[in-house]
């Protein structure tokens, strides 16, 4: 396992140590009200954390390259579909652009072509849940567990098997890290978004995307078409506008290089 993500503890169980030793003498002291400061602020620690992307609270997460990275790597997340994949594909070809793509199981059922194409082209696939619950970290561990696996046996079933699981708005849990520990998937987030919303939100994409894009940045974009015409038509225009400079500047690199972490393997195709 990639020593990044190879910790004993998570960070929420060092705090909650932490948290108690320090509840502990202050119950004992003169004003044994305060031992629930320290327990407070852990409470609000787990409270935000799950809305935190980049924060390795509840398990060890990667969320973009090491220190002295000097590439970025981008992700397309939430397809695949017909409508969006293979324009992408295209461009990304033109570009010579290596990506990933966090797909959706149901997604990936249905369009099964589209899953071949994307390996064809060379791009790595990684795991991003069976429907997109965004309530998903919220569910017991079993239907997490069961949600996860099910995109891993849709996959399985064209030939790879993801190492990466990206969660559903990048929203984690404490019942995330034994799921993923079952099936031997790390979390992978992101540190560069420009809240495109799923593509409800393209106007200036490329633009906003020059002006935050940092060495060693995940960069999070989506493989969905946007909601109406003009803005498929504003979409690519930008889509054009960001892989020409990305190509320019030759700072992409594929994710696995990136972070030093396989994103998938190849495996005998499973019935
Ligand atoms: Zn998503």
């Amino acid at each position: 396992m990639n020593s990044r993500v190879a910790r004993s503890l998570s960070l929420a169980e060092k705090t909650g140590g932490t948290a108690l030793l320090a509840a502990v003498p202050l119950g004992c002291s003169t004003v044994p009200q305060t031992a629930a400061i320290p327990l407070t602020l852990f409470l609000l620690a787990c409270l935000i954390a799950p809305f935190l992307p980049r924060w390795s609270f509840f398990l060890p997460l990667i969320s973009r390259g090491g220190q002295n990275a000097r590439g970025v790597a981008l992700t397309f997340d939430d397809g695949p579909f017909p409508a969006s994949t293979p324009m992408l594909l295209d461009l990304l070809a033109r570009h010579r652009l290596p990506a990933t793509f966090f797909v959706i199981g149901r997604q990936a059922a249905a369009h099964p072509e589209l899953i071949a194409a994307i390996l064809a082209h060379g791009h790595t696939i990684g795991n991003h849940s069976s429907r997109h619950d965004n309530l998903l970290m919220l569910r017991s561990s079993k239907a997490l567990a069961d949600d996860i696996r099910a995109t891993q046996e849709i996959l399985a079933g064209m030939g790879i098997r993801p190492l990466l699981f990206r969660p559903p708005i990048g929203i984690t849990s404490p019942r995330l890290r034994p799921a993923l520990a079952s099936l031997g998937l790390t979390a992978v987030t992101f540190s560069c978004r420009i809240f495109d919303r799923g593509n409800r939100n393209v106007r200036n994409l490329a633009a906003r995307v020059r002006s935050q894009l940092q060495p060693g940045d995940i960069l999070l974009l989506h493989d969905h078409p946007p909601f109406d015409e003009e803005a498929s038509a504003v979409w690519t225009g930008e889509l054009q506008r960001l892989f020409a400079y990305l190509a320019e500047t030759g700072r992409v690199v594929p994710l696995a290089a990136l972070i030093d972490h396989p994103v998938m393997v190849a495996v005998e195709k499973q019935p």
